[in-house]
């Protein structure tokens, strides 16, 4: 468990925090330096909480449409989960594996069992021969065999694979996992940013071994990853209501524009209506608003990969929806990148300029990947809906849907699902949609500028993207923060000038 913090004397003068950012990290620094006695005050630029994590009301039924679920790795999500008397509202998703769909002509495997990022974890299995094709699978199997320093001065997961198992288990299954998931090219992935993949390839002699101790180890979490029953927006309400009983100030709509050192100590913040000074500044945002913040104009400027998402919730009594029901892709699939450019036709954004509502029939599949969300959560959605959610743009490709209008996006999202599936889903089935823009981070490759004393960065252009890594990390650096605060402070007083 994660250690309660000793709470000081309450009547003694307490420490001010500020948490600039009401994401998940933000909140989860907020409740635990509330825990440990401080007073903090939490600032979000929106009118809501939860950033990245965003459920939307389509047709009745509340949609995720941010992050969805949560890898079980290192266990930290699942323990904040507990304490927030969630344990109960934590589900497994369905095994029924998920697909890998050919951009170009549709064509669909599924996807072969993987330890991570979509190495193989059996490259002469099945379901590797299928997606490798014998040659790729008979190339792959090498890897066992091959001496310890093949690969080993790779300093990208794609030098590491292409040298260990081959250009086919790279093009066909890394590449379409690592665009899917993080929408990242594994050219860009560092290998010193896969902590649990270095771990297990410095503990057994190959790739291959390497993702299957992995896969064991996922497997012995209960899952790679797994979901709450109300969703991720559940654990935002959460951690809101644990940071409301704790006595955390939340500020909504409140951005916040710079922050200062006083000369007399502390930090002054502006920003919204207000100055306020407090002891010390937690900035759990993007890189993009920390460098603003920090008017980091030295740096290039912050990367980030423009994605959409697009929800369907479709009736389930329509007859093309019982079929897609009967005969699900598993709990979804992932797209393989056209090998180059889509031809004209394909992208609809700029074949069709003038008209925004205006798609033409695109040849090859343009989302990156299918999630069919009511076979993947079977108990969160519940009867009489399926729910199918897509996700467009990869590192360097911009989503094709930015420039549609609503019509037009939608008529794409069927197209997509249609062929991506492989059965029609026709727009008469569609009970609502909805559409969110997203920019994900691309890890940073100079972070920010040393910030002022007492102005604590974290983010996931820091720690890598995704609950399992950003939570463990904003725990620590809170309980450094108490800790430091409660050692070398003397409280300033609060002073907040309208
Ligand atoms: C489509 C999508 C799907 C994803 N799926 C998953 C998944 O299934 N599992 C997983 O683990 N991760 C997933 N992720 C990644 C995950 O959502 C993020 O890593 C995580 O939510 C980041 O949380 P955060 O609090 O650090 O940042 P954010 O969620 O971005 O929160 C930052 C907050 O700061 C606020 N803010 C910005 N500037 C200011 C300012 N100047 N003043 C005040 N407030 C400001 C923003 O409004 C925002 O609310 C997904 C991400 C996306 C986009």
């Amino acid at each position: 468990m994660h250690p309660e913090p000793t709470r000081s004397d309450l009547s003694a003068p307490r420490s001010h925090v500020a948490v600039v950012g009401g994401g998940v990290t933000g909140l989860v620094v907020a409740r635990d330096l509330a825990r440990a006695g401080l007073r903090v005050t939490l600032y979000e630029a929106e009118t809501r909480l939860g950033g990245r994590v965003r459920a939307t009301d389509v047709a009745g039924l509340r949609c995720e449409v941010g992050a969805e679920a949560f890898a079980t790795r290192g266990g930290a999500v699942a323990e904040l989960v507990t304490e927030l008397g969630l344990a109960d509202q934590i589900v497994a998703p369905a095994a029924l594996g998920s697909w890998l769909v050919s951009a170009a002509d549709g064509t669909a495997v599924p996807l072969p069992p993987a330890g991570a990022m979509g190495v193989p974890a059996a490259p002469l299995g099945r379901a590797a021969r299928r997606a490798l094709g014998i040659p790729g699978a008979v190339r792959a199997a090498i890897d066992p065999l091959l001496p310890r320093r093949i690969g080993a001065g790779s300093v990208t997961l794609a030098e590491l694979v292409r040298a260990r198992m081959g250009a086919r288990v790279l093009d066909r299954l890394v590449r379409p996992v690592t665009l899917g998931v993080s929408s990242t090219d594994p050219e860009r992935i560092p290998l010193a940013s896969l902590a649990e993949l270095s771990a297990a390839r410095a503990e057994t002699r190959s790739l291959t071994a390497a993702a299957r101790r992995l896969r064991e180890s996922a497997a012995a979490a209960g899952g790679a990853v797994l979901g709450l029953r109300g969703g991720m927006s559940a654990l935002v309400d959460a951690l809101a209501a644990a940071c409301h009983d704790l006595g955390v100030t939340i500020k909504l709509g409140t951005p916040v524009t710079s922050v200062t050192p006083l000369p007399s100590g502390g930090l002054a913040l502006r920003g919204g209506v207000s100055e306020v000074h407090a002891d010390a500044v937690v900035l759990a945002l993007p890189e993009g608003p920390i460098r603003q913040l920090l008017s980091d104009a030295s740096a290039a400027p912050a990367q980030s990969t423009p994605v959409e998402v697009i929800a369907l919730v479709l009736d389930a009594a329509h007859p093309a929806v019982a079929q897609l029901a009967a005969a699900p892709r598993g709990t979804g699939a992932l797209v393989s990148a056209p090998a180059s450019p889509a031809p004209a036709s394909s992208a609809p954004a700029s074949s069709s300029p003038a008209d925004p509502d205006i798609v033409a029939a695109p040849r090859a599949i343009v989302a990156k990947a299918l999630t069919h969300v009511s076979q993947k959560w079977p108990g969160i959605v519940g009867e009489h809906r399926e729910v199918l959610r897509l996700s467009y743009g990869r590192a360097g490709d911009p989503p094709a849907t930015a420039a549609l209008g609503d019509k037009a996006a939608l008529e794409l999202a069927l197209q997509d699902a249609s062929r991506i599936l492989g059965t029609p889903v026709p727009a008469s089935a569609v009970l609502g949609f909805a559409r969110q823009p997203w920019q994900m981070p691309v890890r940073s490759a100079r972070p920010p500028q040393e910030a002022p004393s007492g102005v604590h960065l974290i983010g996931d252009w820091s720690t890598g993207a995704g609950f399992a890594a950003l939570i463990p990390a904003a725990r620590q650096l809170a309980q450094r923060l108490a800790t430091s605060l409660s050692e070398f402070t003397t409280p300033h007083t609060l002073t907040e000038q309208a």
